[in-house]
């Protein structure tokens, strides 16, 4: 792959059968109107192969979609319990915590690296994140936090409560958004296999390494994810869709 046309030509032939059927051309279109950008841009294949290794195209569409959601009067997030101070969402169970593109990892570590050695998350409940500041229950990092917290709602903060003790409820979950997020995030990886890889960080692995100091470059080398992660995670919505 030579050039950004061939890059384009690659997206419109990738099968991309481990996408969503409801996702799958908006997710197309998406990434092709990302490359349209960088062709207007003059983004050398280097450059467009950095950034897109990085998600960038995912961010900036859950980005986009999300904001939409979110100010739509009739919409889920009109009806969600969600206000500051309400955290439970931020009591990350497991030890990965949610998946982050590269560039929300450097984001998400640039804002957390100068509060290294202050009280975090986790000295208000062991499993939050270290990004929770521990009195206010408020993010740190609110601007750079990444595509799952801000696509992150329920009905009932109770729900979310019982989620935090492990307890499988339905009503709480990721807004479609998000959805559209690893669905071009995983046709970014399909179109580019052979090319560069396009890894995915934990969150809660990049927040705990910055906020004890950890540099970026070794912070991204201990929260990246096995190429699995992101495939078991679009699956487990493909499944949740139905098809
Ligand atoms: S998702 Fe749940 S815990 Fe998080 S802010 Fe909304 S209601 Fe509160
Ligand atoms: S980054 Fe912020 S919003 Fe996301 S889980 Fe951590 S504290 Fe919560």
């Amino acid at each position: 792959m030579k050039s950004l046309g061939d890059l384009k030509r690659k997206v419109g032939a990738t099968r991309s059968g481990s996408v969503p059927a409801a996702f799958r051309e908006a997710a197309r279109r998406t990434l092709l109107a990302w490359v349209d950008m960088a062709e207007t841009h003059r983004l050398d294949m280097r450059q467009a192969l950095r950034r897109l290794r990085d998600g960038e195209a995912a961010v900036e569409v859950a980005r986009a979609a999300l904001g939409a959601q979110a100010s739509d009067p009739t919409g889920p997030m009109a009806q969600a319990d969600c206000r500051k101070g309400c955290a439970f969402c931020c009591i990350l169970l497991g030890s990965d915590g949610g998946t982050m593109t590269g560039v929300e990892a450097a984001r998400l570590h640039e804002a957390l690296a100068p509060l290294a050695d202050q009280p975090d998350g986790r000295d208000w409940h062991p499993s939050a994140c270290a990004a929770l500041d521990p009195e206010t229950r408020l993010c740190r990092a609110y601007e750079a936090r990444p595509a799952i917290c801000r696509s992150y709602i329920s009905p009932d903060a109770a729900l979310c409560e019982r989620v935090a003790q492990g307890e499988a409820v339905a009503g709480p979950g990721v807004l479609g958004g998000h959805t559209l997020y690893l669905s071009v995030l995983t046709l970014t990886r399909e179109a580019l296999r052979g090319v560069t890889a396009v890894p995915t960080y934990s969150l809660s692995k990049i927040a705990s390494a910055a906020v004890e100091g950890v540099p970026l470059a070794d912070a991204l080398d201990g929260a990246r994810h096995a190429p699995r992660e992101l495939t078991e995670e679009i699956g487990r919505q493909k499944a949740a869709l139905g098809r």
